[in-house]
């Protein structure tokens, strides 16, 4: 059996050559992330999954989680004593403010952080990834008082967190929200309604459950500008802080799913009982723009997972291709015994596919954790704006492209386990299960491409799109006229598939107006091309700085070499499908809607 490692020299390598954590701790506020701290806590954050996490993520998805007739839900053993633990170590605050407890350190470490709970022991991160959600909307949007009675325990962990969007009538369209929320004069609201798929809506971590949830006032104006978003505690805090009364928010049952079963998802029922009391957040008919806040982060987080997974599945596919014996690799010598799997060639591109994957998103991500960074707590305005454009285009990359590639990853680390990838007591399974949900939470990748074509690059004339290409171009030149022939090879690829994403800008800003139905069509190839592409870059990066390196001397030679073979896969087996996605989106797209919806 494997266990988790996780891949601190790698993580190191993205943290300080490609995300620049050097110049994210030079930021105002982030001074006491030097090198000597971030290395401590990924060192500590890395033992934690491996000890507390990844032991306890095979059998919490054999048990998953149990609803019980009162309405309470219990997790599965070890995963209330491993929470306890987590927030204990401080985990659960590592971002947060530290005028509520938190730590106050950058994204960009959290994130590696993060991708070491969601590589261990996905379901059981869902729970403090909504907390930290929640914490974000009540911090930028709650009033003084809304933080002060529920941000510290909320930092601390003692409270959990939860984002109630979901009803059985809006999904992905939340224009349809029906949920009440009718004022009572005293500044209160009572909140009725139903919402599923609620995650961690109920579960026997702590004493009490804060949820944020949207609903509409009695006046409010129909579709999206009339949502406003409360605060709802599962038991009410009196001025002491003290728990009061249990609150009008029941747990009427849990679903059963294809993964994450430690990970209790909720149908809450608000105000069976008279209404559920809740505090509104910031101001009326305001609440989508505020759980805007909250989902960005977790569409962010969300791609991280896609990549904690991806890199789990790998380790152990790559544990288990060490030890399978069957045949005799191809050109091994005619006496040779049969050898390990790993000798074969097909297993090898399973396993370059899978890692140069990892690779490539997860750079493509702690890129975009340091621009956060920069976009939140640079000095200069412009600069601030500057980060900001590109954060807002990158999410819906990291989210859609990273959850994505997660599927092709998991569905190899089955592939290459042969039959026993189809047994459960592998592992390798629940990671292709558990894997499934990232590409459907928090939007699916349709809506992040939807995303991504209007708000992302029709909406500035593709003017930050147009920005961003330029910037893949020049490193595309730099490798194209370097004196290493393996990253001239990469400089061409990267090249072409910059044109291929140029012309796809270009063709995306005309036609998203004039040809909407095609343009949406074709959004998830447009999506799909900038993944590989940002990915290529980042990629191409990676070998930039390991071949000057090697040329100086410094680090670890066989950990740089590993780095420009990777590049060197990405770059001439997996960049090429840029140009097939271009010519989808801009050929393709009239295709794809051209049958009557009756002849389906
Ligand atoms: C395990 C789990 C946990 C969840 N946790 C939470 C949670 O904590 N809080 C919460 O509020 N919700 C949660 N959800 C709900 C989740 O966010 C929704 O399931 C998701 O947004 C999709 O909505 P839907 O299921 O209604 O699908 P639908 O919106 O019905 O979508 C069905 C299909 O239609 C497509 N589609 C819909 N609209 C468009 C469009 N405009 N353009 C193109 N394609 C479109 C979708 O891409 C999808 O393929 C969770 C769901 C699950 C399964």
């Amino acid at each position: 059996m494997s266990t988790y490692q996780a891949p601190l020299a790698e993580m190191q390598f993205v943290l300080n050559e490609l995300a620049g954590i050097d110049s994210v701790g030079r930021l105002p506020g982030f001074e006491e992330a030097t090198p000597d701290v971030v290395a401590a806590i990924l060192e500590e954050a890395a033992k934690f999954a491996t000890n507390v996490l990844d032991p306890i993520n095979r059998s919490g998805d054999k048990e998953g989680a149990q609803w019980h007739e009162d309405g309470s839900v219990t997790t599965p053993a070890g995963f209330r004593d491993a929470y306890r633990q987590f927030c204990d170590n401080g985990w659960n605050g590592l971002t947060k403010n530290p005028d509520y407890g938190g730590q106050g350190l950058p994204r960009l470490l959290a994130t590696a952080v993060e991708e070491m709970w969601h590589s261990s022991n996905l379901a059981f991160d869902l729970c403090p990834l909504l907390t930290q959600g929640a914490i974000e909307a009540l911090e930028l949007c709650g009033s003084a008082a809304l933080k002060a009675r529920f941000l510290p325990n909320m930092v601390a962990g003692t409270w959990t967190g939860t984002m109630n969007l979901t009803e059985p009538q809006a999904g992905s369209d939340l224009a349809a929200v029906r949920s009440r929320a009718v004022p009572q004069g005293d500044g209160t609201y009572r909140v009725f309604g139903q919402k599923i798929f609620i995650t961690f809506g109920e579960h026997d971590y702590t004493e009490n459950i804060i949820h944020l949830v949207l609903a509409r006032t009695p006046d409010a104006p129909e579709g999206v500008k009339g949502i406003s978003l409360f605060v709802v505690p599962k038991f009410l805090v009196n001025d002491d802080g003290s728990l009061g009364a249990r609150n009008d928010v029941r747990c009427v049952s849990i679903e059963h799913k294809l993964g994450i079963h430690a990970s209790p998802t909720a149908i809450l029922a608000y105000g069976d009982n008279g209404g559920a009391v809740g505090y509104l957040v910031g101001n009326e008919n305001h609440g989508l723009e505020y759980m805007f806040i909250m989902m960005n982060l977790a569409r962010f987080s969300v791609g991280m997972e896609g990549v904690g997974i991806a890199e789990r599945s790998y380790q152990r596919a790559v544990a288990y291709a060490r030890d399978r014996v069957q045949g005799k690799a191809v050109g091994t010598g005619k006496g040779d015994p049969a050898g390990p799997i790993i000798g074969h060639p097909d297993i090898q591109r399973m396993l370059m596919t899978m890692r140069a994957y990892i690779e490539a998103s997860r750079a493509v991500a702690y890129v975009t954790a340091a621009a956060i960074d920069h976009a939140h707590h640079e000095p200069d305005p412009a600069a601030k704006k500057r980060h900001q454009a590109f954060v807002d285009l990158m999410i819906p990359i990291v989210k859609g492209w990273s959850t994505e590639i997660a599927q092709e990853v998991t569905y190899l680390g089955v592939q290459v386990h042969g039959g026993m990838g189809f047994i459960e007591e592998t592992g390798a399974a629940q990671y292709y299960r558990d894997a499934r949900i990232t590409t459907i939470y928090e939007g699916t990748t349709g809506i992040q491409a939807n995303d991504l074509i209007g708000r992302k690059t029709a909406r500035d004339g593709g003017n930050t799109a147009r920005s961003v290409a330029a910037e893949i171009a020049r490193v595309a030149a730099e490798l194209a006229a370097h004196p290493d022939a393996h990253l001239r090879s990469i400089g061409k690829r990267l090249a072409a598939a910059c044109a291929d994403l140029n012309q796809a800008i270009d063709w995306v800003v005309g036609a998203f107006g004039t040809k909407p139905r095609e343009a949406h069509a074709g959004a998830i190839a447009y999506l799909r091309l900038w993944g590989l592409t940002v990915g290529g870059w980042q990629l191409g990066r990676s070998a930039l700085v390991a071949a000057r390196h090697l040329h100086e001397g410094v680090g670890d030679a066989r950990f740089l070499r590993a780095k420009i073979v990777t590049a060197r896969y990405f770059a001439e087996c997996l960049l090429p499908q840029a140009n097939a996605w271009r010519e989808a989106l801009i050929e393709g797209g009239e295709a794809a809607v051209a049958m009557p919806v009756e002849s389906f």
